[in-house]
């Protein structure tokens, strides 16, 4: 009746600890109790208090378990997709090239603006179980394929709708993704338009949607002083800034992130280190996207390692979307974070559990701790190293029965 059960027989469970910042516990032989979806206690089989003894038990089949992943950057929903373009790109055709054609992220937006709201929830649901099946259990989802006020608006009802029907995410408003072609030439007035009636029309029509709102700031796209009074008219509607920031060129975006109190700062491959110190003081999350790096055929990979020497609490995420990262798989960035960022295994993995979660202020999601959500996977595995050691092995978790 208080749906309290034990999973026992693991091989191991590893789990970051939210008390300290980038310290992972790894238990041999463990067991974990929980009560009405929580975790009340985890620790090692032979701990396990006398009170748990006579509860029904899950068999965990010798797995190992792991809290399941955060994917803290992700633009879920768009019509459309850009394998084409791809292959073109592969026979040397620029981006830039296939732009000027009407061709790149126009592409995404045109079959994104004829696409309606059932469309829209009905791929947005295929990719979710892609994701979950993965190990991902819960997501920030951006809009920002819509670029006018009516796209805009179906996203948001479209991310509405996921929500009611259980799908656990965070959405983000993102109508300064791009210049609208509207807007052409004109970021002034576009930013105008964002700050001054989409965002406010955004949320008075889908209220309790969105937590976030995003812009990007880049060199030919939003300046940052675009950009703050975007996400100053944010901070007004109650939306909390997470900035895409020096992506390409270096244009200030994490200082803006600092200045801004934002949840987050997201890209970074251009930081500067002054940019670093302040998201450090200002408890900033960069959020590191090496799947685009990958993807884009970028030789510049995001600082991780001096950043998290400034005291960075870095997390990762997919930046799923159809031109830069058509990526739903958490073990290829747990990979790249390891392969390419040089992060250590424990430090990649926090970064897409705990520090992925805590970027989106939720602090029960990401670690197996006392209060945490008990949202476990089950690797079956012999050492869980293995999720990263196999590069290319398709791992899928097994999750607790309901
Ligand atoms: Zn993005």
């Amino acid at each position: 009746m208080s749906n309290r059960r034990v999973l026992v027989n693991l091989r191991g469970l590893l789990t970051p600890d939210p008390a300290r910042t980038w310290a992972v516990d790894r238990i041999l032989d463990a067991a974990l109790a929980m009560e009405g979806g929580r975790v009340v206690w985890m620790g090692r089989a032979v701990d396990l208090p006398s009170a748990w003894t006579d509860v029904p038990k899950v068999d965990g089949g010798g797995a190992w378990a792991t809290p399941g992943f955060v994917d803290p950057h992700t633009h879920l929903l768009f019509g459309g997709d850009r394998s084409g373009e791809f292959n073109r790109r592969l026979q040397g055709v620029s981006y830039k090239h296939i732009a000027s054609e009407g061709g790149g992220i126009r592409e995404t937006v045109r079959a994104t603006r004829s696409a309606s709201v059932d469309e829209l929830v009905a791929s947005g649901e295929s990719r979710l179980r892609a994701f979950r099946e993965r190990g991902v259990v819960h997501l920030e989802c951006k809009t920002g394929y819509g670029l006018e006020l009516e796209a805009e608006s179906r996203l948001t009802a479209a991310y509405g709708e996921l929500k009611r029907r259980g799908w656990s995410l965070d959405v983000t408003l993102l109508p300064a993704h791009d210049l609208a072609p509207e807007f052409s030439g004109n970021a002034e007035a576009n930013a105008r338009a964002v700050a001054d009636e989409w965002l406010p029309e955004l949320v008075r029509r889908h209220p309790g949607v969105a937590r976030f709102c995003d812009v990007f700031v880049e060199t030919g796209v939003f300046t940052v002083e675009q950009g703050r009074h975007i996400f100053d008219a944010g901070l007004r509607l109650g939306l909390t800034p997470r900035v895409h920031a020096d992506e390409l060129t270096w244009t200030g975006g994490a200082e803006l992130a600092a200045e801004l109190g934002a949840a987050s700062a997201d890209h970074l491959m251009f930081c500067s280190e002054a940019g670093m110190k302040a998201m450090a003081a200002t408890d900033v999350t960069p959020v590191l996207l090496p799947g685009t790096t990958l993807f884009l055929g970028m030789r510049d990979w995001a600082p991780a390692r001096k950043m998290i020497g400034a005291g960075c609490r870095v997390a990762l995420a997919s930046d799923f979307n159809p031109g830069s990262c058509p990526c739903m798989d958490p073990l290829t960035i747990l990979r790249l974070g390891c392969l390419q960022l040089r992060m250590t295994f424990e430090e990649a993995f926090t970064a897409m559990t705990f520090h992925a979660a805590r970027s989106l202020r939720h602090i029960d999601l990401g670690h197996l701790h006392t209060g945490a959500r008990a949202e476990v996977l089950l690797w079956d595995i012999e050492e869980v190293l293995e999720l990263v050691y196999w590069v290319g092995e398709p791992f899928r978790p097994r999750f607790l029965p309901a």
